[in-house]
């Protein structure tokens, strides 16, 4: 008899929340896609078959913020997301030709896309439009406004946002300008400059940190923000570590978080006072050891941070638990979920506790196992318009995370159709890139598999379908 699967997933609890399927039953897979769900398949037809008793399977876990470029994250951060169960991610920062030579040359055999940062220089209306044109060119799905970090004027973060609405490419913000900062202040001025355009709201938990007033009140008014924003798109992430550069020039800090963590951890904001934060165990250092980013404090994060002369990633434990929880949590009047996705902001940052806490969640009875899977996978693949992602339907990708609920961890992990983990052992190689039809020419010449992704299937897609499950 001829081969009908290339694999065969028998026995798993399936979680698929587009259809709001939740029962026991199997998956068959071929030529990357499911061809088939339903009770007892075949696997004399199957080439491979594997028996998932006990175990949940959802759709391919995506990470809508994560860093796997040479400037933030770096390499292993491909890795280290593979295993722990994501199967796709959006680098938030690029350059992209280092994310694409990432993947290329130490990939796990993810999906990933690109966005471009946009730190500061270009401001008319002509010079943006080049600069996202260009990023566009070179394989980037959009543009990243780092306002927080790098604060530009408001009047030339607004213009970001409607001219990447004009060449319709993604666009996401981490709030902040030179007027307001990367606070709850800086989150109600950012949906304000969106001007009703499409916007990807980077890490929602991060202006919810108490610096305007109490945290707890600061989440109930970001909540509400976003309820009056339904053109904005969001993401949270649970995890009590930020992540953030420490790199200083003549003294200074330069990005303006890492300066606010030093102040609140009552440390001055300067370079003298960052390595006293970081030698008395506040500042944590991103430092690779046996092929994995891992954060490293004390004296050995202080002398880490100097050896890179201070360039090199910090984390700093400013997330607050009742903070996130709410966000990860909270819906509107309709049943939606009011911060769309989970995310990480990880990647390279050793932060990528998506699944294990979504699970957490689970097991506290925050969340159903369909909700879960959905804000782990289904609300991101509508976030990015990635329409054959986010679901376990036959004729999707074969994308699929397992989950061991008894070990609350991902325990294996398909990408198009391909084993990239076991166990938490990465056993996947290079990747796919996510790109536009602008960036294919690029993108192509990394020898990678390439998708394109239909702009107009991304952000704007919000103001047609509220989301739930
Ligand atoms: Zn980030």
């Amino acid at each position: 008899m001829a081969v009908r699967y290339s694999l065969i997933l028998s026995g798993g609890r399936i979680l698929d929340p587009p259809t709001g399927r939740d029962e026991v039953t199997d998956i068959g897979i071929l030529d990357g896609k499911i061809v088939e769900v339903g009770r007892n398949l075949d696997t004399s037809r199957a080439q491979d078959a594997i028996d998932l008793s006990g175990k949940w399977v959802i759709p391919g876990v995506i990470d809508p913020h994560v860093h796997v470029s040479s400037w933030i994250g770096d390499y292993p951060g491909l890795r280290m997301m593979a295993s722990e169960g994501v199967i796709t991610a959006l680098d938030m920062a690029g350059p992209p030709e280092s994310v694409f030579t990432n993947v290329k040359e130490h990939g796990s055999g993810m999906h990933i896309a690109c966005l471009d940062a946009f730190t500061q220089g270009e401001s008319t209306e002509k010079s943006i439009e080049r600069r996202i044109a260009s990023a566009l060119e070179g394989g980037a799905i959009g543009v990243k406004i780092l306002g927080g970090h790098y604060p530009l004027s408001p009047e030339v973060t607004a213009r970001i946002i409607g001219e990447a609405k004009r060449q319709g490419c993604y666009v996401a913000f981490h709030a902040g300008t030179i007027r307001a900062g990367s606070n709850l202040e800086g989150m109600r001025e950012a949906i304000q400059l969106s001007d009703g355009n499409p916007l990807h709201l980077a890490h929602i938990n991060s202006y919810c940190r108490g610096y305007v007033k109490d945290p707890l009140l600061e989440t109930y008014e970001a909540l509400q923000l976003l309820k009056g924003a339904p053109h904005v798109w969001s993401e949270s992430y649970v995890n009590v570590f930020n992540g953030t550069s420490g790199k200083c020039v003549n003294g200074q800090i330069q990005s303006q978080v890492t300066r606010t963590c030093c102040r609140v951890g009552g440390f001055s904001e300067d370079e003298a006072g960052l390595g006293k934060a970081i030698r008395e165990g506040f500042g944590h250092v991103t430092k690779m050891k046996g092929g994995v980013n891992v954060l490293v404090t004390g004296e050995e994060g202080y002398l880490y941070w100097r050896e890179q002369n201070t360039d090199v990633t910090l984390s700093f434990p400013v997330n607050l638990l009742p903070v996130q929880i709410s966000l990860a949590s909270a819906k509107d009047s309709n049943g939606s979920f009011i911060v769309d996705a989970f995310s990480t902001d990880g990647g390279g940052i050793p932060r990528n506790t998506m699944v294990r806490h979504a699970l957490n969640l689970v097991r506290l009875g925050v969340l159903t196992p369909l909700e879960m899977a959905y804000k782990v996978s289904t609300r991101a693949a509508e976030m990015l318009g990635l329409k054959s992602k986010g679901t376990l339907s036959v004729g999707a990708d074969a994308d699929v995370t397992v989950l061991d609920p008894e070990q609350g961890k991902a325990c294996l992990g398909i990408a198009s159709g391909r084993i990239i983990m076991v166990e938490g052992r990465v056993v996947g190689t290079g990747g796919t890139i996510i790109t536009m039809v602008k960036g294919l020419e690029k993108v192509k010449e990394w020898g990678l598999p390439v998708k394109t992704m239909d702009p107009a299937e991304a952000l704007p897609r919000k103001l047609k379908k509220g989301g739930g499950v």
